[in-house]
């Protein structure tokens, strides 16, 4: 994936020109902090704004410090404060304190080089090797016959991109070696050890493998995943079940980047952990002023929160019980970072609703692997809550929020918008005739071809029933048109088959087109009745609404 190591290193010469500034501007800091010392201790008073000030900058290099490999440098900062608080609570018998304190500040000069330069650069560069790609790409080994030519057209009506390789085993594999697909298909026929051997010599990566065998047994799957193989399906394949097998194996890869939005009062601290974190595949958005928050949650919609625990003003603690009271947010996880190692003060955080807590500096790894495993339980906590069970699309709650969500975005970028409305025709009759599993299953292929044709930032949705919509931003009318007419058409040709008996389905379309000022509620009205109409001119058909003069 040479895209993506690009994208790896750019985020790494990124960090490195972070890294630099940060050095350059240390100097400074440290002098201002001598220059709040001076003042402070000639008045010799350890309350109001110099002190506030003094002990918020001191808590900010503690952390930042400790980040950027000043490890000695964070230490300092973090005896400073310690005693700084001591000061404040007893600012009667200083003398010792305030000596101690000198001491401290004068040491202060010698630690602004880095102790330990750069190993977390190598460490995000490791990680940005497994990013995501967008559209698979798969090759099937298989005897040309019939079936295997059959299932390879199902695929491709489906959106999925499949390559048939029937050459004899040697060039099969040169064949293999220069296309590095993601995912090989073997019919059993076509599978050999020595094959998989060869791959797996001559390979940069190897592939996900799936055999398509006859009626395997236990033991018979068992002996293919011991050569590598890593799932078995049966032969000749049900295309529903080979696509849920696809889908469920590569969610993973296939899933839209995490999104982290990092509140820090330390700007420059939270540009560090973003640019590690953008480095390992994610999204990011850095807020300094509690004041933003609001929008950034609203306009960035994060899977995760990486939250500073002490900032002036408004502190983690009160922010994330705020963010917890807004059922908008309600499940989108909240992690602390802070210098604090007081296990004892981590309980007011995690009660405020907080779900982790690290302790500053965060080994990059560590950092990353915790990030992504709130992210993803709170994605998988959110599809439970907003994913038809059927279909795996979003239901009609969480559809009706993308809408109002894509309405407000488009309105704010002044960008085109469309919305469809989809419903299945004479599906009644489908079931009555063979049966409610069959039905289930053309609902089932139906979400299958919505989802593999369109692009991520299109939204699919089950309204309910046999009724589906679809959300296409920065699409124009024209283009909408030919997308689903191009849907309509594939799935008319597809046959979905159960057991011995085979079935074609078709539907009926109506799309409406965003215009400035409408409100989505309007948008899905004209949908609809765009959708009437379809099925009062003969089903099967799209139509456009079109407003009345
Ligand atoms: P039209 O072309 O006018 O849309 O006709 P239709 O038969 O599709 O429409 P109607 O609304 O009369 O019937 C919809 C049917 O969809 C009724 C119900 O049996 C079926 N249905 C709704 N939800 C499900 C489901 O989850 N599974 C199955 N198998 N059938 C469902
Ligand atoms: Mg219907
Ligand atoms: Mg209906």
């Amino acid at each position: 994936m040479p895209l993506n190591d690009k994208a790896g290193r750019l985020a790494t010469d990124q960090l490195r020109v972070l890294r630099a500034s940060y050095a350059k501007g240390l100097p400074e800091k440290v002098e201002r902090l001598r220059a709040l010392w001076k003042t402070l201790r000639t008045r010799n008073q350890p309350h109001g704004k110099a002190m506030d000030d003094l002990r918020m900058e001191v808590h900010r290099l503690a952390g930042s410090g400790a980040t950027y490999g000043y490890t000695r440098l964070s230490g300092l900062m973090q005896s400073i404060e310690q005693k700084l608080d001591q000061w404040a609570d007893f600012p009667e018998d200083a003398t010792s304190l305030i000596i101690e304190l000198d001491r401290l500040f004068a040491a202060l000069r010698e630690v602004t080089l880095p102790d330990d330069p750069g190993d977390d650069l190598q460490a995000t560069e490791l990680v940005t090797k497994r990013m995501a790609t967008d559209r698979l790409h798969i090759v099937m080994l298989a005897e040309p016959d019939e079936q295997a030519s059959d299932l390879r057209r199902l695929m491709r009506q489906y959106g999925f991109e499949i390559s048939l390789c029937s050459a004899p085993e040697c060039d099969c594999v040169a064949q293999l070696v220069k296309a590095q697909p993601d995912l090989l298909l073997i019919q059993e026929a076509a599978y050999s050890d020595s094959l998989i051997e060869s791959l797996r010599n001559q390979m940069e990566a190897m592939p996900y493998i799936m055999v398509l065998a006859s009626a395997p047994h236990l033991l018979q799957r068992v002996e293919y995943y011991r050569r590598g193989v890593h799932s078995v399906l049966p032969w000749p394949v049900d295309s529903t079940d080979l696509i849920a097998e696809i889908e469920s194996c590569f969610a993973n890869v296939r899933e839209m980047p995490f999104r982290v939005l990092l509140i820090d009062d330390d700007v420059e601290l939270g540009l560090y952990y973003a640019q590690v974190l953008s480095s390992a595949g994610m999204l990011t958005r850095v807020v300094g002023d509690p004041e933003e928050v609001e929008s950034a949650l609203e306009e960035f919609r994060p899977d995760v929160i990486l939250m500073d625990l002490y900032m002036p003003e408004y502190n983690g603690i009160e922010l994330a019980s705020a963010i917890r009271q807004d059922p908008a947010f309600f499940g989108v996880p909240i992690i602390f970072a802070s210098v604090e190692k007081d296990i004892i003060r981590h309980i007011g955080p995690i009660r405020a609703g907080g779900d982790d807590f690290l302790i500053k500096p965060v080994p990059v790894p560590f950092l990353i692997a915790s990030i992504e495993t709130r992210a993803r339980r709170g994605r998988e906590l959110r599809r439970m809550i907003n994913r038809d069970g059927l279909t795996n699309l979003l239901n009609h709650v969480a559809i009706e929020e993308v809408l109002e969500r894509e309405v407000a975005r488009a309105e704010r970028n002044e960008s085109p918008l469309v919305f469809v409305m989809l419903d299945l025709d004479h599906f009644k009759q489908i079931n009555d005739t063979y049966g409610h599993v069959m039905g289930d299953k053309v609902l089932v292929d139906f979400a299958h071809l919505l989802k593999n044709r369109l692009r991520r930032s299109d939204s699919v949705g089950r309204y309910g029933g046999e009724e589906f919509s679809v959300i296409l931003p920065d699409t124009e009318t024209d283009e909408a048109v030919h997308l689903i007419d191009a849907l309509r058409e594939s799935f008319a040709g597809i046959e979905h088959r159960l057991g011995k008996t085979g079935v074609n389905v078709t539907f009926s379309a109506g799309l409406a087109s965003w215009k400035p000022g409408m409100s989505p509620e309007t948008l899905r009205q004209q949908a609809d009745k765009a959708l009437y109409q379809a099925k009062r001119n003969g089903r099967n058909r799209l139509e456009v609404w079109q407003d009345k003069e």
